[in-house]
């Protein structure tokens, strides 16, 4: 079947085969990889070629960290004033739809969050003009969702912010393209959509941010601590951060970050082209310009059709559609490892879906 889902992710068929493999015995090692010391030889370098992988797959230059954590994007979301904001700094967030709206819960209790921008009267349908945008003088950093995985909006474009520390939410869709990692002074991920499975988030520092002082906090909430211990400072998710390895290693091997983004284009323009050329049978309500290349959320003209819709999808091997209940209808989540073959699927299902009962 062609999977769907929003996340946890869909992997690529040969990572899991080849995990499925090393699963059993690590090269001759005696243990699985899961059951080898995080210190040992054998997961040590499984460690650094997953960050050299990822650096060589981002381009991630020298003056950036990169760290392999738990806690998960939303860990992440309140780690990040805990270790760049002093308490009751202005922090700047511009909100497009449900995961902004959780960075901002998360940064509450450390900063005094300014709502720099906000699409929310509008349902979360598009992206505030950077025109609108009111930046405070003195923010300890301005933070973006890159892409709204529940809406379905994506910027474009991020645009400049000038010397304020750019902070963004790649979770949905980092590694999808190309990215100009020095525009930013955090990226953060889950890995579970484009990285691997759950249980890994991926965090890349400016290292000039890593000597801000921060807020009073544990040790094992400080950014600086974990980049020291090279992400082991407490025992890591050993099985993600492999798994989030193999994913690089096949990411490489398939042409890096430009030949996904033109998988991306091509995977998500298919099904766009379906929904705007059925009349109205099926629809997309985000602005054009702020559609995700990622996840596809769209309506049936009668909602008593969506579940003979996924009825017949499930049925037809596409999988996982039903909507977020936040918005409800049908959402196509189209990771990296989607093959377009999977959407090509979806697209034909979807016209003769329409032909059948529109
Ligand atoms: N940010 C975005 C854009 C997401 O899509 C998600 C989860 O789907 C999160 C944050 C939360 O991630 P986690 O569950 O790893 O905390």
């Amino acid at each position: 079947a062609y999977n769907f889902s929003a996340g946890p992710a869909t992997l690529p068929e040969s990572v899991l085969q080849q995990a499925q493999a090393e699963m059993l015995e690590w090269h001759g090692a005696g243990a699985s990889i899961v059951e080898l010391s995080h210190r040992g030889p054998e997961f040590l370098q499984v460690a650094q070629e997953a960050e050299a992988d990822l650096r060589r797959l981002m381009s991630i230059p020298d003056d950036y960290a990169v760290l392999f954590l738990q806690g998960g994007a939303t860990g992440q979301q309140a780690l990040i004033p805990l270790n760049i904001a002093t308490p009751g700094q202005k922090a700047d967030y511009v909100l497009t739809g449900h995961w902004g709206k959780t960075a901002i819960k998360q940064a509450k209790p450390y900063v005094d969050v300014n709502i720099a921008a906000s699409s929310e009267a509008g349902g979360y349908r598009d992206i505030p003009a950077r025109e609108t945008w009111q930046l405070s003088d003195d923010a300890a950093y301005v933070h973006v969702t890159a892409n709204e995985t529940i809406h379905g909006v994506e910027f474009r474009d991020i645009p400049d912010v000038g010397d304020v520390p750019l902070v963004a939410d790649f979770s949905s869709s980092i590694v999808s393209e190309p990215l100009d990692v020095s525009r930013f002074g955090v990226i953060y991920a889950g890995a579970q959509k484009n990285l691997g499975p759950v249980g890994v988030s991926v965090v890349i520092i400016r290292r000039d941010l890593l000597e801000r002082a921060g807020q009073p906090r544990a040790d094992i909430f400080t950014y600086a601590s974990h980049v020291a211990k090279e992400s082991m400072l407490n025992t890591p998710p050993t099985w993600n951060w492999y798994l989030a390895g193999l994913v690089f290693k096949w990411m490489l091997a398939q042409g890096g970050v430009d030949a996904f983004a033109e998988l991306n284009r091509r995977k998500s323009g298919l099904l766009y082209d379906v929904i705007d050329n059925s009349g109205g049978f099926y629809r997309n309500e985000v602005d054009p310009a702020a559609r995700s290349r990622m996840n596809v959320p769209f309506f049936l003209k009668d909602e008593s059709l969506d579940k003979p819709f996924l009825a017949e999808a499930r049925e037809a091997g596409l999988i996982s559609l039903k909507g977020h209940r936040a918005l409800g209808g049908m959402r196509a989540s189209i990771y990296n490892a989607m093959p377009e073959a999977g959407v090509e699927a979806l697209a034909s299902f979807m016209r003769d879906f329409q032909q059948r009962k529109g």
